[in-house]
């Protein structure tokens, strides 16, 4: 897997302000209609792998899950080897909350001396600081100045008033403008993202509010473990955290991707207060059949997908990504399946970034180059000729492009279509295309298009046109 970093002529702040301004424009909606039926076989049923992949970047025993704003590692330290994933999350608040820091650091310790009390069935993973940046910068938001609790789209879940916003509440309910110029749009939130995507719960640490709350939609996983934790860690049990509204907050964000989740606030700012949340973890794992689920199957338009995937499509936008096409393929544990403009790709041994998009087909687009209008808003890469620009590489930057569409294998070019010739770009993941009728950038439903295509040549596979 090969990362290639993109210089941006403009700070991100200046970029941030124009996506701002423009939110409506850049803000791109997919038309869902069904534009075919598919015969489906019998569901599959989701096997795990139980073979877990080196990891690189081994330090002291960690891996090195991603980066921060500016390039901090973030770690993860693996207790057990179980199917079931449990995250165990601290420091996202960086330096005023560094007790949860310090208690996940005491954890480590314990664990590593007593691995026994990992439940067979459970792979636990402590990330002791996933705001490194603001432990060092003395803050409670990233270097960006976002606050990571409040900067994911939580617009995916079923509750309409925790919906991210740049304004928010933060702690002791003051209000400033640090959710960030859009959801997800941090570095350290991107982590965080792919990383739980094949979880099967995730405790996020905070303090000092003394008690223990789920997600405001209702999870009735959730609750139990929040109940749990709660009554093992000595803590008091909130169904909502009623000071103030938290918009973009990580657990509600899990809820959109139906993953168990639980904040538990210490009590103090200062104390790691290690015995309480000791048997409070010893409590869930007391409960694993239960509160630490393993992987299950969405269905979505009669199409089984395995729960990581279905995580992926609903947290990097089913609509951008279009429907599913057919179920996954699955070999040793690998499962791609494929979307009208994408491919998906979850790998069950992967210790992380265990869900990615594969390259879509080979696409052919040719026409005059488009030149850069802003100086300012050109990507460019040392090791690739093309460049991105303008409102292709707002979108690329806006949609986390490296992960989604990949290095770009042409210039955006003036191509011919049914109607006037239109701004097309080819990326290694995916294509986009400037869209005059909706004034947006779309993906083409480059996959689809292939598969229609091979249905046409060989009619023995195992989907049809109708
Ligand atoms: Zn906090």
């Amino acid at each position: 897997m090969f990362f290639i970093t993109y210089s941006y002529g403009t700070s991100l702040h200046e970029v941030v302000g124009w996506y701002n301004r423009d939110m409506d424009t850049i803000y791109f909606r997919f038309t869902r209609r069904r534009i075919f039926s598919l015969l489906l076989s019998t569901l599959f049923a989701l096997t795990v792998s139980s073979r877990l992949q080196a990891a690189p970047e081994l330090t002291d025993g960690s891996i090195v899950i991603g980066r921060s704003v500016q390039g901090r590692p973030i770690e993860a330290y693996r207790f057990g080897t179980g199917t079931r994933k449990f995250v165990v999350v601290g420091a996202t608040h960086g330096a005023p909350e560094r007790n949860t820091q310090v208690l996940s650091r005491m954890l480590i310790d314990w664990y590593r001396e007593h691995p026994n009390e990992i439940p067979s069935s459970v792979r636990l993973y402590i990330i002791p600081v996933l705001n490194p940046d603001g432990d060092v910068l003395d803050s409670r938001q990233n270097a960006n100045g976002v606050d990571l609790n409040r900067n994911m789209n939580t617009t995916i879940d079923d509750c309409s008033d925790n919906d991210w916003d740049t304004t928010v509440f933060g702690a002791g309910g003051v209000v400033s403008d640090t959710g960030g110029p859009y959801p997800d749009s941090e570095a350290e939130s991107r982590v965080i993202r792919s990383f739980l995507l094949d979880a099967s719960a995730v405790v996020f640490l905070h303090s000092d509010a003394g008690l223990v709350f789920p997600p405001s939609c209702d999870d009735p996983v959730s609750i139990a473990f929040a109940q749990a934790y709660a009554a093992g860690a000595g803590y008091e049990y909130a169904r909502y955290w009623d000071k103030y509204p938290i918009t973009g907050g990580m657990h509600d964000w899990a809820r959109g991707i139906d993953l168990p989740a639980i904040i538990p606030e210490l009590l103090t700012g200062e104390d790691p207060e290690f015995q309480q949340n000791l048997a409070g973890l010893r409590a869930v794992f007391h409960n694993t059949a239960v509160l630490i689920p393993p992987l299950s199957i969405r269905t979505v338009d009669d199409v089984p997908m395995p729960l990581p995937i279905w995580r992926f499509w609903q947290a990097y936008g089913s609509d951008m990504l279009g429907p599913p096409l057919s179920t996954a393929q699955v070999a040793d544990g690998v499962y791609i399946q494929d979307f009208t403009t994408a491919r998906i790709r979850y790998d069950s041994a992967a210790e992380f970034h265990a869900v990615s998009m594969l390259p879509t087909p080979a696409f052919d687009a040719s026409g005059p180059i488009v030149e850069a209008i802003n100086p300012d808003q050109i990507l460019t890469n040392p090791a690739n000729p093309f460049t991105i620009h303008d409102a292709f590489a707002r979108y690329y930057l806006r949609t986390d492009g490296l992960e989604m569409l990949g290095t770009p294998l042409s210039d955006e070019v003036l191509m011919p279509t049914n109607t006037d010739p239109t701004a097309t770009q080819v990326f290694e993941k995916g294509v986009i295309r400037y869209d005059p009728q909706t004034n947006s950038i779309i993906r083409l439903p480059v996959v689809w298009e292939s598969v229609a295509t091979a249905s046409l040549i060989a009619s023995d596979l195992p989907f049809q046109l109708r």
